[in-house]
This record gives structure tokens, sequence and C-alpha cells, in this order.
């Protein structure tokens, strides 16, 4: 599988309108961060997005996204739903499930109530069908499979996604993991993510050095990610406090101090990861 890092940025994204800070001010394209969003392209064409933020237009634009196949949410905060709307050109032929856990669906049907109305006189709007997912119960979209890894956003209980491609019957081998808008990671969900192995990519939320009560610092991250050992680790959902160069040398200064066996970097808007499937037929 394909996976494109949409948006790399926190809920304002980066810059901030109106702020004059060296990171918003920055030459340095890295550090233009649009809100947080993976497109996914699977071998036999499947394709889905995570989270549609406010900018899900000018990311499908970018790139180039000629189709989409589902939707699958993390939670509804409005950098991670604002942008739904604009899925209305991939639905035209074809419904496009969305999929989240109960309280996402439900707040997602309260914000876009237009979608479920049966009169929206002359306005468009995308056709969808939204789904709730309980804990525990893959997706499997032809040869992408996805399961809820839930995770606690502050006091909210919200969903990251582990997808594989090709795993044998009934498995979801660990191959890419996405785990944003973290504040903490359940013992049970380490699990789900290490079923079938370390994860190929493990992309996780690290908003800035200080602490935050609803996100993962730095070094919040950086222990999950050690706990989780993929081989190749990427922060998203940065704001603005550090630029993408200094968060490259963080890094670095953590994985030489720890060992860490793999590599870790700041996700940038527009980076391209292939994934190998482990278990090509
Ligand atoms: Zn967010
Ligand atoms: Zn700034
Ligand atoms: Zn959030």
């Amino acid at each position: 599988m394909k996976v494109t890092i949409l948006g790399s940025g926190t809920s304002h994204g980066i810059p901030v309108p109106g702020c004059g800070c060296p990171v918003c001010r920055s030459d340095d394209g890295r550090d233009k961060r649009m809100r947080a969003s993976v497109y996914i392209e699977g071998s036999r064409g499947e394709t889905a997005v995570i989270d549609t933020g406010p900018e899900f237009r000018i990311q499908a634009l970018n790139a180039g996204i000629k189709k989409l196949d589902a939707v699958f949410l993390t939670h509804a905060h409005a950098d991670h739903i604002h942008g739904l709307d604009d899925i209305r050109p991939f639905s035209i032929e074809t419904p496009i499930p969305v999929y989240g856990n109960r309280r996402t669906i439900g707040e997602f049907r309260e914000r876009f109530a237009y979608i479920f109305s049966k009169t929206q006189a002359g306005g468009g709007k995308p056709r969808i069908k939204a789904r709730v997912v309980p804990r525990g119960q893959n997706i499997v979209l032809g040869g992408l499979v996805f399961s809820p890894v839930p995770l606690r956003h502050g006091a909210l209980d919200i969903f990251g996604w582990k997808i594989s491609e090709n795993p044998p019957e009934g498995r979801n081998d660990s191959a890419f993991v996405y785990l944003t808008d973290a504040s903490d990671i359940p013992g049970d969900s380490f699990r789900i993510i290490a079923e079938g192995g370390a994860p190929e990519v493990l992309v996780i939320n690290g908003l800035r050095k200080r602490p935050h009560k609803t996100h993962f610092s730095f070094d919040e991250a950086f222990t999950a990610a050690f706990r989780i050992g993929a081989k190749r680790t990427y922060i998203t959902h940065i704001c603005h406090e550090h630029s993408h160069r200094e968060i490259e040398s963080l890094c670095r200064e953590f994985a030489e101090k720890n060992g860490f066996p793999g590599a870790i970097l700041p996700a940038r808007d527009g980076l391209e990861l292939e994934i190998p499937a482990k278990n090509a037929r």
C-alpha cells in the first residue's frame, strides 16, 4: 500500500493566521502544515482517507486524488472532519461509507445534519453511508483490513487505525498504524497494534515539547513509539512552537540516547510512504 501524508499540522495549521513567530514565517516548505490526514492506496486500487479536515479539497488536489472508496474518522473535532463536504465529487456514482466510533458518528451526524435531511433545496451534498464501528470489528476494503485502535484524547475516547494488506484469513498483521490526537494509549491497544508483529510504519501525534492535556508531547510520542517499535516512525499533528529542522534534531537526540531501533522523523505534508504487503499473495 501507499500512504500519503495529506496534512501534519495541529488544529490551527501552520502558519497560524496572524502569528509572526519564526516557524509561521519560515521559508522552509516543510514548516507549512495543513490539518492532519492521510490518504491510503492499496495495491488493488482501493482508496481511503483517514479524517477529512478543513483543507481536504486542497489536499485532494495536491495529492492528485482521483477516487475515494471510504472515509475512516478518528474523532469529530473540527480539524478532523470539517472538510467532509468536499468528498462530494468522489461520491457522485457510489455513496462513500464513513466509519468511526459511536460518539464520532453521532457528532458527525449533528454537524452535517443537512446530509441526512430530505430537503436541501438547490444545494449539493455528498452521498455517504455513516457506519458505527464497534471496538474489535475489522473493516475490509478489498485487500486492506482496517482495525480500530481505541485511544484516549483527554477525556474523549477516539480511534486510531491499524491497516494491513492481504493478511492471512482472520488476521490483521500490523503494517501501517495511524495514531493521532492521543494523550494515552491503553494497554489493550498496544496489544492490538502488536498483533502480527511490529508495524512497518507508525504515524503518531506529537504536538510540541511542552506537555499538553489532550495531546502527546514529543517525549510522550517518542516513548510510545519506542514501545511500538515500528521500522519507521513519523510524528504528526505538530504545532508552530518548533521548526521541522528542530524536531528532526529532537528525534535524532532521542534515538541516539535510547538506542531507538527504527527511523524516527517529523512527518511533512505531501510525504509518500511505500509499505510492502508482508503477506503478498
Ligand atoms: Zn486534532
Ligand atoms: Zn506561529
Ligand atoms: Zn482532537
